[in-house]
C-alpha cells in the first residue's frame, strides 16, 4: 500500500502548492508589466506633452495665420530650438502639409503618407491633444502625439511628434524575462519547500499507515511518534491511543480466549458446537473422546448427524433443534459400551438470533454403575440378612411350638440360631469395618514390623484348622531373614488370615497349601497358593466385589460373608501395596500380596 505515485497526497500537495504559486505569481507578474509599461508610456507622452506645452511652440506658431507659407522660418525655429529634443517633432498645416519637421526627410511631404491622419484630422477637429499608436515604415513602433495650434479659435494646424517606443518595448520585454526567470526560480524553490511541507503533512500519515499494516499484521508493539502539537500531532496522539485501547481489548479478548479454549480443553465434560445447519464448530478433547473422533480430524467436512445425529433418534438434528425452539433439551444416550447424558440448547449472536446449539455430553457410565453398585450393595445386605434372619424365626417359631420341650432337638435348634446370629454379627462387623475404611475411619496404627515373622505366626495360627482338613500348609521359605513392613500388624493379619482362611476354605480335604515371602526390588511379595477348586477366568476379576462369590450356598455354607476379600483389598491398598489372584478351575487359586518393604532401617522387632 505504498503511495508514492501521482496519486498521493504528497505529489498533490506539491503541484497544487505549486500551481497556485505560479498562478499568483503569473499575475501579479502581468499586472507589475503591465504597470511599468503604462508607467513608461504615460511619462513618456508626459515629458513631451510638458515639453510642447512649456516650450509655448503651438502657442507662438499659432501667431501665423497660415503655416505653410512660413515653414522656411518655423523650421529654423525647430533647428534651433528643437534640434536636442530627442523625439520626432514635425508642424503639419490643415492641409495636411508637413511645414517644419526635426526629421528632415518628412519637410514638404503629406502628413497624410507618414503620419497617422486619423489623430491630425480630430485633433484639427477639436482643436484638442490627441494620440494614437503605430508603426512607423520601419516597423519600428511609434507613438503619434497631436497638439492643435490655434490662432484665435481657428486650429491652424497640429505640432505633430512622433516617439520611438522601441526601447520602452525593450524594457518591457526585459522586465517580462526577469518576471519569467523569477517565477521559474521562485517555482523551483516552492517546488522543493512544497515538498517539505507536504512530506512533514504525510509523513505522520504513512507512519499511521504503516502501523496499520504492522496492527493488521498482530503487532501492536509500535505506536506513531508525535512530533508536533498540531492538528496532524493530534491525529497521531489520538491514533496512539486507539492503539493503545485496540491493543488493550484484542489481547483482553486473546485472554477471554486462551481461559475458554483452555477450558473446553480440560473440562471433563464433552462439548460440541454447531450451527443450524448442523455443521461442526467445535468439539472439544473430551468430546472427541467420547465420540471416538480423532483429536487431530479435521471436522468442517462432517456434519452433526454423522457424528451425534445418528447415536439415537433423540438425538437426530431436526429432533434437538425442535426441542431448542421451547427451551433447551436432554436426553441419555448409551453407546456400546458407555453411558452419556447430554445437554443442549441454542446460543445466540449479538442480536438475539439463534446461530447455533451447544451440546455437552457428561460420561456417566461409572455414576451409574456406582448406583448399580449401590442399589446391589443394599439388595446383597438385605438378602444377607434376612437368609439367617428367616432361619432364626422358623426355628424360633418352631422351638415356641413345642419343640423346646425336646431337649435334643432344641438344643440342636439352638445351636442353629446361635451360628445364624454369629454369622449376623460378623456380617454386620465386616459392613461396619468395610463403611470405616470407605470413609477412612478405620484407625491405622502403622509401625515397622517383620512381614516374615508375621506370616510365620499366621500359618502358625491356621495350622490347626488346615489339619482338621488333612490339609498341608507349607511355608516355602526358609530363612529370608527380616523383611520389615511399615504396616498395622493386626489389620495385615487379618488380611493374610483371611487369604489362608480361603484357600483352606476352597481346597477339598487333603489338599495343599503352599505360603512364600520373597523380596522383590524395594518390595515383598506373600504367595498363597493352593491345589483347591479355583475359578474361572471370568470370575476372578470380580471376587474383590462386595459380597461376590462364586458359589453363594458353599461360601454361605462355610459360614462366609462375601466380603473378606473386599476388605483385604482396602486394608493392602491402605498400606500401599496390591493384591491379586490367579486362579484355573480345578487345579487351584493363587494370591500374591505385594507391600512395600520399609526404607527405614528401623529398630529391630520385640513382638
Ligand atoms: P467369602 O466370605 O465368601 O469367602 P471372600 O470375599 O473372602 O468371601 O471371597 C469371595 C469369593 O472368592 C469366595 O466366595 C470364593 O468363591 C472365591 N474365593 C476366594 N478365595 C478362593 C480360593 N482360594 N479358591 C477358590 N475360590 C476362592
Amino acid at each position: 500500500m505504498n503511495n508514492s505515485g501521482r496519486s498521493s497526497v504528497r505529489w498533490r500537495i506539491v503541484v497544487v502548492y505549486s500551481m497556485l504559486f505560479f498562478v499568483v505569481m503569473a499575475l501579479v507578474s502581468v499586472f507589475l508589466v503591465n504597470r511599468i509599461e503604462n508607467y513608461q508610456l504615460s511619462s513618456l507622452k508626459e515629458n513631451i506633452t510638458n515639453t510642447v506645452t512649456e516650450s509655448n511652440l503651438p502657442t507662438s506658431l499659432g501667431g501665423y495665420a497660415s503655416l505653410t507659407p512660413n515653414s522656411a522660418q518655423i523650421q529654423q525655429t525647430l533647428d534651433y530650438s528643437w534640434s536636442s529634443f530627442t523625439e520626432e517633432l514635425s508642424v503639419v498645416d490643415s492641409s495636411l502639409n508637413i511645414c517644419a519637421s526635426t526629421n528632415e526627410n518628412l519637410i514638404g511631404r503629406s502628413a497624410a503618407d507618414v503620419f497617422d491622419s486619423g489623430i491630425i484630422a480630430s485633433c484639427l477637429l477639436t482643436g484638442k491633444e490627441c494620440e494614437s499608436d503605430t508603426e512607423s515604415s520601419g516597423n519600428i513602433p511609434v507613438k503619434n502625439l497631436c497638439y492643435a495650434i490655434k490662432n484665435g479659435s481657428i486650429t491652424t494646424g497640429v505640432v505633430y511628434v512622433r516617439a520611438d517606443l522601441s526601447s520602452i518595448n525593450s524594457f518591457v520585454a526585459q522586465s517580462k524575462l526577469i518576471f519569467i526567470q523569477a517565477i521559474a526560480i521562485a517555482l523551483v524553490v516552492t517546488f522543493i519547500l512544497g515538498s517539505v511541507l507536504a512530506s512533514s503533512i504525510t509523513r505522520p500519515i504513512n507512519d499511521v499507515t504503516n502501523t496499520v499494516q504492522k496492527m493488521s499484521a498482530g503487532d501492536f508493539s509500535e505506536g506513531v511518534s508525535v512530533k508536533s502539537d498540531d492538528e496532524i500531532g493530534q491525529l497521531a496522539q489520538m491514533f496512539n491511543l486507539l492503539r493503545e485501547k485496540l491493543d488493550f481489548t484484542l489481547s483482553e479478548i486473546s485472554n477471554e480466549k486462551n481461559k475458554l479454549s483452555t477450558i473446553l480443553t480440560y473440562m471433563a465434560d464433552g462439548l460440541v458446537a454447531i450451527d443450524l445447519e448442523g455443521n461442526i464448530i467445535h468439539a472439544n478433547p473430551a468430546a472427541r473422546h467420547m465420540l471416538d473422533i480423532d483429536q487431530d480430524e479435521d471436522l468442517s467436512r462432517r456434519d452433526y448427524n454423522s457424528i451425534l445425529g445418528h447415536i439415537s433418534e433423540n438425538m437426530q438434528l431436526s429432533r434437538i433443534k425442535g426441542n431448542c425452539e421451547y427451551e433447551g433439551g436432554q436426553d441419555i444416550f448409551f453407546t456400546e459400551n458407555r453411558v452419556f447424558a447430554v445437554r443442549y440448547d441454542r446460543f445466540k449472536d449479538e442480536d438475539g438470533k439463534d446461530i447455533g446449539i451447544i451440546i455437552i455430553m457428561q460420561d456417566i457410565t461409572e455414576r451409574q454403575k456406582l448406583e448399580d453398585m449401590q442399589k446391589d450393595f443394599v439388595a446383597n445386605v438385605s438378602h444377607e440378612l434376612k437368609t439367617p434372619l428367616t432361619t432364626v424365626k422358623s426355628y424360633t417359631e418352631t422351638l415356641m411350638d413345642g419343640a423346646v420341650d425336646d431337649p435334643e432337638v432344641a438344643q440342636s435348634f439352638l445351636e442353629i440360631i446361635d451360628n445364624e446370629t454369629d454369622r449376623m454379627t460378623r456380617l454386620v462387623k465386616d459392613l461396619l469395618q468395610l463403611s470405616r475404611l470407605d470413609h477412612r475411619q478405620e484407625k491405622m496404627n502403622f509401625s515397622e514390623g517383620d512381614s516374615v515373622r508375621l506370616v510365620k505366626m499366621c500359618i502358625t495360627k491356621m495350622d490347626i484348622t488346615a489339619q482338621q482338613k488333612q490339609q498341608q500348609l507349607n511355608a516355602m521359605f526358609g530363612d529370608p531373614g527380616q523383611i520389615r513392613v511399615n504396616m498395622d500388624k493386626d489389620r495385615m493379619e487379618q488380611v493374610l488370615m483371611n487369604v489362608l482362611s480361603n484357600a483352606i476354605k476352597y481346597t477339598q480335604e487333603g489338599g495343599r497349601i503352599d505360603v512364600d515371602i520373597l523380596k522383590n526390588g524395594g518390595k515383598v511379595l506373600v504367595t498363597v497358593s493352593d491345589n483347591g477348586i479355583g475359578m474361572s477366568a471370568e470370575e476372578l476379576p470380580r471376587i474383590f466385589e462386595r459380597f461376590y462369590r462364586v458359589d453363594k450356598a458353599r461360601s454361605r455354607s462355610m459360614g462366609g460373608t462375601g466380603l473378606g476379600l473386599a476388605i483385604t483389598k482396602q486394608i493392602v491398598e491402605e498400606h500401599q501395596g496390591t493384591i491379586e489372584a490367579e486362579s484355573s478351575p480345578g487345579k487351584g487359586t493363587k494370591f500374591t500380596i505385594t507391600l512395600p518393604i520399609s526404607k527405614h532401617k528401623g529398630i529391630p522387632n520385640i513382638e
